[in-house]
């Protein structure tokens, strides 16, 4: 007889999942889940209260998904990822599970957990491929090595999805119900992870994502190319925290586009495209995951220690407003538009020469979508510590990208209230605004002469 265990961990969702349905084709005695709440580990890995939140809300709404289908949700507590072999083999044994299934998580340390859960376990650990579209090490060059470059990377992906679509899959039929064995409990917060932004922004669970998808879609997807650099406006998806918590599959993304043609879906698909490249450098550059630098020669950067110079960073007090605004747009939401991430981290690494890793650590204590892979790469990519293929000198002029991408001003006004009353032209004209006029306004001076800052950022790599 078969009764699996299905492990959950960032897959929150019954549709199109690839350990979910594994699982349920071996079963012929019942199938039970599993999910651990784990505040030891979410704190060693920075986890946002805000994305924690989200986390345990879609974890409330799977188990009734699960329960419709017979399959009852076990929620335990690890305090140290030390304690999830033990507790993964308790659990397996006291309800005559036979095997074990979960999507593989590829980082370092997840690997390990999970070599010691394997080791530990007693009985069969299965883990499959299931968080990107094509899985790490399967895009290689026709020399057999990892891709370092995205456009090489994106035309051979494309080839082999081109080739073989992947086509997602429902949710398994009901199975057969197990008497004995009930859901757990779902805590409703975990101490330490108090969020203070508003649930309502990331609403929980499979329904509210595929809403999403739907809704983009129908409506953005065809303007994507340049609606994706408007920061005003809703031109992206909004998928990022349902994608790297799992609660919708990129299989399920990828399908929805492909029914259009056309620029737009076309550059959405790259957008996909670039969360599985970070993946696989993720997984075939571990060094990256291990807080250092991708080019192993830019850690030598004499990167400045500037606590108050980061403090302001932080809190969107640059004197930048562009800077300011995205900054705020993520303590008040815990999402930044793509276009900012960008503006902010090179703002930080290129502007005020400080350290890429302590933005990589402030976005993910804050992002609802924080995602080691992404993050990471998207720090390197801005730093010029990663994979970009230009080199060091590209630095975003804040004056310019907000005269490019947020010509009327609208965005800065919406989360820079000091700023509300300027109108366009004098919001495009800041750069020359005086010092008594930004007081007068309670808005700051720009902290750092951007020419000035620029020169200094080259003369440093130019150094290495
Ligand atoms: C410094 C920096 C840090 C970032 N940190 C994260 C992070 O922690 N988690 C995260 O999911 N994304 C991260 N990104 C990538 C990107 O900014 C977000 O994925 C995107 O803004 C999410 O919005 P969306 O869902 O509307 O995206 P859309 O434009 O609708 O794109 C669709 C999906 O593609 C993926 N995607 C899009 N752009 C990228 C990219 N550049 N790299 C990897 N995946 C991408 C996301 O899963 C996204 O949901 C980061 C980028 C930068 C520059």
């Amino acid at each position: 007889m078969h009764r699996p265990l299905v492990w959950f961990r960032r897959d929150l969702r019954a549709d199109d999942n690839t350990a979910l349905l594994a699982a349920a084709e071996r079963s012929d005695d019942g199938l039970v889940a599993l999910y651990v709440v784990s505040p030891g580990e979410w704190r060693s890995h920075d986890d946002a209260p805000v994305k924690v939140d989200l986390w345990l809300r879609s974890v409330a709404l799977l188990s009734e998904t699960l329960g419709a289908l017979h399959i009852p949700l076990l929620v335990e507590t690890a305090d140290t990822p030390g304690d999830v072999p033990a507790l993964v083999r308790r659990v397996a044994r006291e309800h005559g599970c036979t095997e074990v299934h979960a999507n593989r998580e590829y980082e370092v340390d997840e690997s390990r957990r999970d070599a010691a859960v394997r080791e530990a376990l007693g009985m069969p650990l299965h883990l499959h491929d299931d968080r990107v579209l094509l899985p790490p090490g399967s895009v290689r060059t026709q020399s057999d090595t990892a891709y370092t470059v995205f456009t090489p990377f994106k035309r051979r992906w494309l080839e082999a999805l081109t080739a073989a679509p992947p086509s997602p899959r429902p949710a398994p039929p009901p199975q057969r119900p197990i008497r004995d064995i009930r859901a757990g409990a779902v805590p409703s917060r975990v101490e330490g992870f108090s969020s203070t932004i508003d649930p309502g922004l990331w609403p929980a669970g499979e329904p509210a994502a595929a809403r999403r998808l739907e809704a983009f879609t129908a409506s953005s997807l065809r303007g994507y190319r340049t609606g994706r650099d408007l920061p005003s406006i809703d031109g992206t998806s909004g998928l990022s925290p349902y994608l790297a918590a799992g609660v919708i599959s990129p299989r399920r993304c990828l399908a929805a586009a492909m029914k259009t043609h056309g620029e737009g879906p076309d550059t959405w698909i790259s957008e996909l495209c670039w969360r599985d490249f970070y993946t696989h450098v993720m997984v075939a550059f571990p060094r990256v995951s291990m807080g250092r630098a991708f080019r192993p020669e830019t850690d030598r950067v004499p990167w400045r220690s500037a606590p108050d110079e980061l403090a302001r960073w932080r809190s969107g007090e640059t004197g930048y407003p562009l800077v300011d605004a995205a900054m705020r747009q993520l303590l008040a939401t815990g999402w930044m538009h793509n276009r900012l991430r960008m503006l902010v981290a090179m703002f930080l690494s290129k502007d005020l020469l400080i350290d890429w890793r302590e933005g990589e650590r402030f976005f993910m204590r804050h992002l609802v979508d924080g995602d080691l892979a992404a993050n990471n790469g998207g720090w390197q990519w801005s730093s010029s510590t990663g994979t970009d293929a230009q080199p060091y000198f590209r630095i975003f002029n804040p004056y310019t990208q907000a005269s490019r991408y947020d010509p009327d001003g609208e965005f800065v006004r919406r989360w820079v209230p000091e700023l509300r009353s300027l109108d366009k032209r004098a919001l495009l004209n800041m750069e020359k605004m005086g010092p008594l006029e930004r007081r007068r306004l309670g808005y700051p001076e720009a902290m750092v002469d951007h020419a000035a800052a620029r020169a200094r950022t080259l003369s440093a790599f130019k150094g290495l």
